[in-house]
């Protein structure tokens, strides 16, 4: 699928600019106020998106309204959404390399890893819950026998989904799968550093069948989009992935407007926990490499910080500096690239400030710590190492979301787990050992809601994603999403 010649043949297509989603056809914002979408590879404009308006976003709100309220979509047949939904995944399928360019010349991130966790994931994923959409049942419960107690599970009505830039399609999918096999209506808001392949995803879902107003995508800024959703009277569920400052907004909105149900993915500081009886010491620090240095970085889950056992310390750092200056870093549309840009400039900085503070508060620069290929205009980042990391260090608590690596050793189990549950974050970690009663002991002791067990990263569309702590409440993923989006209704009947 990795066909350079292809890839070149699209990297340089004129991107028109982009209208609103709304009731089933592209529009302008109101009085055509539009924003420039700066490409990461280049730093030059690429194109532009509709910068949507309070009212814009209000009339995104009531037509997904009228489309929940008149049924158009949650009373068609489960068997026909499905359908539906089913023929969705295959457009995804279909159009997999030009939606992944697309989102590249857009975010930044590598081809070789966006067109599998990209396009790829997003069809898979809108798959398996088309696939579930008739095979939910509600519940009888163990009443008396002169009674009958039914659960009903019923769509909740409006869903907004609010979406970061590093994975857009992968993370838009995570929301708009359940949210919308459950029968509920959507307006989804791509993140302004990422909003053209999500919609280039609704216009396929308009080809595949989906009722106009089902699913309405806005674009434009967290203040004025993401303010108007999270304060709408009109909206049920809020679906969020981004940081914990933004978060934190959601849920003080929701309390302020209609208690709408906030469910949250926020960020991590995730423990990549390696002991001196790892099977493979050599893999480990592969695996760890790209554990947090692909994408730049910029992956909830980054094995960012790196607890390693002292009597191997030396050894394990070495390897995991080699395999680091292995990696490309560079044009993210060549196929042998290992790592592309940062998304943008602002987030660029803010790594290697980062860098700085860490070296001023005592850690060791080991390898790495600058900008790269800075004639290109384009915005890269050297994988960084820190070692000598305290646990007290600005670069141990805080999410970087950069390719920086905050490494500290520890002498045994107890510490390991002490430090590695020593941040306000619950998101993912990592334990390397060969012995089984160790692994069992800290999958249980780690305080995340994702454990990888001698591999970092990865995982498929049939296991729960979510955090614990302030990474985060409720799950992507998994069936388990899917009661994001749904009431459930007694029925109390006397027979
Ligand atoms: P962000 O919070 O800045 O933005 C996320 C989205 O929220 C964007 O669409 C943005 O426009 C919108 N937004 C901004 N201000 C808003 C406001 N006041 N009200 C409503 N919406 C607003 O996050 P980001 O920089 O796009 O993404 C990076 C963060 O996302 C990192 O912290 C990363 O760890 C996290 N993340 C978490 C997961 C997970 O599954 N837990 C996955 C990917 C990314």
């Amino acid at each position: 699928m990795l066909d350079q010649t292809r890839i070149d043949s699209l990297r340089n297509i004129k991107i028109p600019s982009q209208g609103l989603l709304i009731d089933g056809s592209f529009t302008e914002a109101e009085a055509g106020a539009v924003m420039d979408v700066i490409s990461p590879l280049n730093g030059e404009v690429l194109t532009s998106i509709a910068a949507a308006s309070k009212s814009d976003t209000d009339r995104a709100i009531q037509s997904a309204r009228a489309a929940f309220e008149d049924g158009r979509w949650r009373k068609m047949a489960p068997a026909m959404r499905k359908q539906i939904m089913l023929k969705w995944a295959d457009l995804i399928e279909a159009e997999a390399l030009e939606l992944a360019v697309l989102g590249v010349r857009d975010n930044g991130t590598e081809i070789g890893m966006a067109l599998n966790a990209e396009p790829g994931s997003a069809a898979g994923t809108i798959r398996y819950y088309a696939e579930a959409i008739d095979k939910l049942y509600g519940q009888i419960a163990p009443t008396t026998p002169d009674l009958l107690g039914l659960v009903h599970h019923e769509p909740v009505g409006v869903v907004a989904a609010v979406i970061p830039w590093n994975f857009p399609l992968m993370i838009g999918a995570w929301k708009l799968g359940p949210a919308l096999a459950a029968g509920n209506s959507v307006v989804l808001k791509p993140s302004e550093m990422a909003s053209l392949s999500l919609l280039r995803l609704g216009e396929l879902a308009l080809q595949a069948g989906l009722p106009p107003g089902v699913l309405n995508i806005v674009t434009g800024t967290g203040q004025v989009v993401g303010e108007t959703l999270s304060h709408s009277m009109d909206v049920d569920v809020i679906t969020f992935t981004g940081s914990g400052a933004t978060g934190r907004k959601l849920l003080e909105a929701s309390a302020r407007s209609n208690l709408k149900r906030c469910y949250l993915e926020l960020g991590g500081k995730s423990a990549n926990v390696v002991f001196a009886d790892a099977p493979d010491l050599a893999e480990a620090a592969k695996v760890s490499a790209a554990g947090i240095f692909r994408n730049s970085g910029q992956v909830c889950v980054a094995g960012s910080r790196l607890l390693v056992e002292r009597s191997v310390h030396d050894e394990f750092v070495a390897e995991l500096a080699k395999a680091a200056a292995a990696m490309k870093v560079g044009d993210p549309l060549d196929v042998t690239t290992n790592a592309g840009a940062v998304n943008n400039e602002g987030q660029l900085k803010q790594n290697l400030a980062f860098v700085e503070t860490a070296q001023a508060e005592g850690g060791t620069l080991f390898q790495g710590g600058a900008r790269l290929h800075g004639d290109t205009g384009g915005y890269f980042m050297e994988p960084t190492i820190i070692t000598g990391v305290a646990e007290t260090h600005t670069i141990a608590q805080k999410e970087v979301f950069g390719p920086v690596l905050a490494v500290t050793a520890f002498d045994d189990e107890d510490q390991a787990m002490q430090l590695a549950n020593s941040t306000d974050y619950g998101l993912a970690g990592g334990i390397w050992t060969s012995d089984l009663s160790r692994a069992h002991r800290l999958i249980r002791a780690m305080r995340t809601g994702v454990v990888h067990v001698n591999t970092y990263g990865g995982s498929d569309i049939t296991v729960p994603l979510g955090g614990v702590k302030q990474s985060g409440n409720g799950h992507d993923k998994s069936l388990h999403a899917i009661e994001k989006f749904v009431d459930l209704k007694t029925a109390w009947i006397k027979l």
